[in-house]
């Protein structure tokens, strides 16, 4: 099975990705967590790439492609094998992340995110979680946390509901498969709602 956990920054869902990968292989599953940008050595590096540097570094197609070179790379090295040998792959993002960054929130890129993601990923999870907050929620919560400088950080509160927008759009377009899940309320409440729509 192959789970992704999307959401806005500070949202939760790495905690939540962390929770359920420690539960399922506490029921003696082998499980795979991960995480994108990043995920296998060559994704890591150019996770660095995406991430140093000023906001004007790259273009929106540049950072679109680097994205999608990283998620290849993932797929190709960390994802796709795991499957294969009957893992569970639990990621902390994946391409629903590039078409609500690249392709709603930070660039109005959807149509070319669908045409690399048609011609260079072609998979989607089974089932995506996207942890579901009020940005001004969980950008205090980001800021709480001690975060690493990068080039996406200080986009702000219109941004944060930009992306949250564009999770709703994705919910609604793919009903089966994003299942957004209330983000409010202590680690375990939210940890619930998750395991109660797993089949
Ligand atoms: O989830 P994580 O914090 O590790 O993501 C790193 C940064 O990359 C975040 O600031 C996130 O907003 C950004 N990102 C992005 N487009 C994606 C995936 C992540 O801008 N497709």
């Amino acid at each position: 099975m192959f789970i992704s956990f999307e959401g806005v920054d500070g949202s939760g869902k790495s905690t939540q990705a962390r929770r359920l990968a420690a539960e399922l292989a506490g029921q003696g599953r082998e499980v795979v967590l991960t995480r994108e940008p990043g995920g296998s050595a060559g994704a890591e590096e150019i996770r660095r790439l995406l991430v140093e540097g000023g906001a004007e570094r790259w273009s929106p197609e540049t950072e679109l492609l680097l994205f999608t070179a990283a998620r290849r790379d993932h797929l190709e090295r960390l994802i796709q094998p795991a499957l294969t040998r009957g893992a569970t792959v639990i990621t902390d993002r994946f391409a629903d992340s590039s078409r609500v960054y690249q392709g709603a929130a930070r660039a109005d890129l959807r149509q070319t995110v669908d045409q690399l993601h048609a011609l260079m990923i072609g998979i989607e999870p089974d089932l995506t979680f996207v942890i579901d907050i009020d940005p001004a929620i969980s950008l205090a919560r980001g800021q709480a946390r001690a975060t690493v400088e990068d080039r996406f950080e200080g986009m702000g509160l219109a941004f944060q509901y930009r992306l949250r927008d564009g999770f709703h759009a994705l919910a609604e377009e793919a009903p089966a498969r994003v299942r957004l899940i209330d983000g409010t309320g202590s680690e375990d409440v939210v940890a619930a709602r998750i395991r109660a729509l797993l089949p």
